[in-house]
């Protein structure tokens, strides 16, 4: 029978690494602890909004992820924004520009993974902690202490300090390399608001998404605020409630991790407040919350860094895949399962 392959992860990553698998005629299954695929590339269901409260866009600079961003683009799942994008300094509100063009999922970030899924198979809502070797033959062992196998390879696309966990009875060195991987935390607010935004003098109507002091250099290391998004100023949202994203600096979100959400969703509101041009005030919020990414973004590539191997394997029949072996973004999550899913391919007998 062909090589079976199971994906620990449903994230950009391990879905990446699947369709390779797929589209080589090798069977392949994913399972996910999530409610959903997705992981970081995630967004909320509020009353009447859709809330990101992962990556809140991506921008695409390799050949390969450049074919699969035209083809979700051609397809309606994906389309360019912001148009309308600014930036808080000390001198106040200014547009933002750049030559980079940002992609976002439509209508919601997470329509990007959900819709990479169709087709594949997704096991959800199921954690597994514990991976058991048996005649060369891999089973899985989820929390419910259910078995799930047996698979000749096993793709882990998770967080390294999760793999971790997983790979240290039967890969030490590359445990001890996961752990080497340092993953920042982040809190991610939302508030949703009943009446319309009020005007910003000097910004136009159709703002889209605010950077605070990009230089990080200058901004005191005690501000909370790294960037805010108007969800129904997004593709494909037109006509719903209006709501703000609010994604927390990661020096603050370390020295927060213990805050409750309601406390860091207010803190992150005020600051917001605080910011707005010209004696503007925020209407109050119907609904406020805040989730906290314990790890956000791996903390040892610069984005961009040329990257030897962008995953790992061993001769076990284990590999690694996940935005930790490549850089802090969408598009090197998608590269690093990418790759691996072709290595994967072009090994199997
Ligand atoms: P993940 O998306 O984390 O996927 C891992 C999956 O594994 C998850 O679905 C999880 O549920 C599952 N899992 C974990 N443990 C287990 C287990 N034991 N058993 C089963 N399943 C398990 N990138 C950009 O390019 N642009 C941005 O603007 C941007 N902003 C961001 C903002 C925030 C707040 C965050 C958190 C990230 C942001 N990123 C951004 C980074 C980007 O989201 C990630 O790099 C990318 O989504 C990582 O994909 P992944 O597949 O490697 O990991």
């Amino acid at each position: 029978p062909p090589v079976s392959t199971a994906i620990i992860g449903a994230g950009i990553a391990g879905l990446a690494c699947a369709q390779a698998l797929k589209d080589a005629g090798l069977p392949v299954c994913l399972f996910d602890k999530g409610r959903a695929a997705g992981g970081r590339m995630s967004s909320r269901h509020l009353q009447d909004a859709e809330v990101d409260l992962g990556a809140q866009f991506f921008s695409v600079r390799d050949p390969a992820f450049h074919r699969q961003v035209s083809a979700w683009q051609e397809a309606g799942h994906v389309a360019t924004w912001p148009h309308s994008f600014w930036q808080i300094s000390e001198s106040g509100w200014q547009r933002h520009h750049d030559e980079v063009e940002r992609f976002i999922g439509t209508p919601r970030m997470s329509a990007v993974p959900r819709q990479l899924a169709e087709g594949l198979e997704v096991v959800c809502e199921t954690r597994i902690e514990r991976l058991e070797a048996q005649e060369d033959q891999w089973w899985l062992l989820d929390e419910r202490r259910q078995r799930h196998g047996p698979f000749a390879r096993v793709v882990i696309a998770i967080p390294t300090p999760q793999a971790a966990a997983l790979l240290a009875d039967h890969a030490p060195a590359l445990a001890e390399e996961c752990e080497a991987v340092i993953q920042r935390p982040c809190w991610a607010a939302w508030a949703r608001f009943d009446t319309a935004m009020p005007a910003l003098p000097g910004v136009d109507d159709d703002w889209q998404a605010v950077r605070l002091d990009p230089d990080q250099e200058r901004a005191p290391a005690a501000d909370p605020l790294r960037f805010v998004s108007r969800n129904d100023h997004k593709p494909g949202r037109r006509g719903q409630g209006e709501s703000l994203s609010l994604l927390a600096r990661l020096e603050w979100s370390e020295t927060h991790l213990t805050l409750d959400a309601e406390s860091v969703a207010r803190e992150l509101l005020e600051a917001f407040r605080q910011r707005l041009p010209g004696g503007a005030t925020l209407p109050e919020p119907s609904d406020l919350g805040a989730h906290l990414w314990r790890y956000a973004q791996p903390n040892v590539f610069a984005a961009g860094e040329a990257v030897n191997l962008d995953y790992r394997r061993t001769a076990m029949g284990l590999a690694l895949c996940g935005d930790a072996w490549r850089g802090p973004r969408v598009e090197d999550a998608w590269l690093s399962g990418h790759h691996l899913g072709e290595a994967l391919s072009a090994d199997a007998p």
